[in-house]
């Protein structure tokens, strides 16, 4: 290193734009949903899965697809020193059918029911509730095509938003149909689009030559006022695919889940078959999605498998869902509000300290405590700013005599108890 680079004051280091530490609360917040998210999946019959978070890359180039913001722009890939070509999961989806085929789940009864959830990633523009690397919850069930599923699917998730305090909330539907009678639909809109091309911005004009049906999906107003009179889907639907979403429906009404049959919908991902699904709460009068999902019954196939793997699923956007005004924060299991505060004096007691919170924690007595601190009346303090019922005092004395002190804190009282019938105390 030269003179030069070594003076100066060193920069700052921070995080990856997009992207941000969890402490505290936000870190409660998102494993409290976690928490409630798999105990409602496991209810309905979902079993865990995880995958890594990288992957090859052409698992998710292969059933994303080309023509969408995720492979053309927002996924993370690069080379490793070794050239291979990998990729951070820009969602779930592609990794959950290559663990399916790859572990021949396709052997076993079907369907296959997962639930997985995490980090994903996409290089998308930071804002709020929008970032980097945000958190998934996914659902879904693979190696059947019965419209039960679907229902099932979209039924877990509503369970999972109701649960977390939604009230007004609305399934957004649509079938694109299988391989035959979409491939009749895109060339209706090829031909729509087509007429009115001088209408469509640059994105627009590439999709239509890649990947046509992205084009409803536009975020430009032209486009936009375009769609509103582009030929639906639906009208297309082969009947086996009309009888599929007919089902679809029956079930959600069945349920009393409302929804509305939304023609532009076709979801930002190109391995979608029939049903496609949002489910969207409004917000400032806006629509805001949720919980996104859909079938791929041809996603199995594309990734190796021999035979076709039909599936559908569901995805939440954990990061904008913890932010809705509506939502209801779930505390994680695992954390306990402290019963007691240890208070600790002198070296001797110090020395045992560990062992008698150990004691505590064995009899699941969930404590607080102050550790580095050395006087009384500072641990005290700390102990009547919590409002915790009950301190445990642990001094020189105590320790000696191997017993220590509960003081109730309302009524100031003080017992003595020994060690050995701590836990039973
Ligand atoms: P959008 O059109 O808003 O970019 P999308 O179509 O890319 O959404 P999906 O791929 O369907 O989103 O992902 C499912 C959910 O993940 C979304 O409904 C949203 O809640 C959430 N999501 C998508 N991108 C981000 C992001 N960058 N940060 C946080 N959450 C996100
Ligand atoms: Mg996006």
């Amino acid at each position: 290193m030269t003179k030069k680079e070594n003076s100066g004051p060193k920069k700052e280091v921070q995080t990856l734009k997009g992207m941000r530490d969890l402490q505290g609360d936000d870190f409660f917040a998102l494993q409290g949903f976690y928490d409630k998210a798999q105990e409602i999946a496991l209810y309905y019959g979902f079993k865990p899965i995880e995958t890594p978070i990288l992957e090859s890359e052409e698992i998710f180039t292969t059933s994303i697809g080309e023509g969408t913001d995720i492979i053309d722009k927002e996924m993370y890939a690069f080379r490793t020193k070794s050239g291979d070509k990998i990729a951070m999961r820009p969602e779930q989806t592609a990794s959950l059918m290559r663990a399916y085929i790859e572990h021949g789940m396709q052997s076993e009864p079907q369907p296959i029911m997962l639930y997985h959830y995490g980090p994903v990633f996409r290089h998308d523009n930071p804002q709020a509730g929008r970032y980097r690397q945000f958190y998934q919850f996914d659902m879904d069930i693979l190696g059947s095509e019965k419209s039960i599923n679907d229902a099932l699917v979209i039924k877990s998730a509503w369970a999972i938003l109701e649960d977390s305090g939604a009230t007004d909330l609305m399934v957004d539907i649509n079938s694109i149909g299988d391989k035959e009678c979409r491939a009749h639909y895109i060339r209706e809109l090829t031909n729509y689009y087509k007429k009115h091309i001088n209408d469509l911005g640059p994105i627009d004009k590439e999709r239509l030559k890649n990947n046509p049906m992205r084009i409803l999906d536009s975020k430009d107003e032209k486009t936009i006022a375009l769609n509103e009179n582009a030929p639906d889907a639906v009208t297309y639907l082969c009947s086996a695919c009309k009888k599929h979403f007919k089902e679809v429906l029956e079930y959600l009404e069945g349920m009393n889940i409302p929804y509305r049959i939304n023609k532009n919908l076709v979801r930002g991902l190109s391995y979608y078959t029939r049903t496609v699904f949002e489910i969207i709460t409004i917000v400032d009068e806006k629509p805001l999605t949720v919980c996104g999902g859909g079938r791929y019954d041809y996603l199995g196939r594309e990734l190796g498998s021999k035979k076709d793997i039909p599936a559908v699923g569901a995805s939440f956007g954990v990061d904008r869902l913890l932010i809705q005004p509506w939502y209801k924060k779930h505390a994680p299991r695992f954390l306990k509000k402290p019963r007691m505060y240890f208070i600790q004096l002198g070296m001797d007691a110090k020395l045992k300290s560990l062992n008698v919170i150990d004691i505590l924690r064995k009899c699941h007595m969930p404590i607080s405590q102050s550790l580095s601190k050395d006087s009384l009346s500072s641990q005290l303090g700390y102990a009547e700013k919590l409002g915790v019922p009950y301190a445990l005092i642990f001094g020189q004395k105590e320790a000696m005599e191997n017993c220590v002190i509960i003081r109730d804190m309302k009524t100031r009282s003080q017992k003595t108890v020994k060690l050995k019938d701590l836990a039973l105390y």
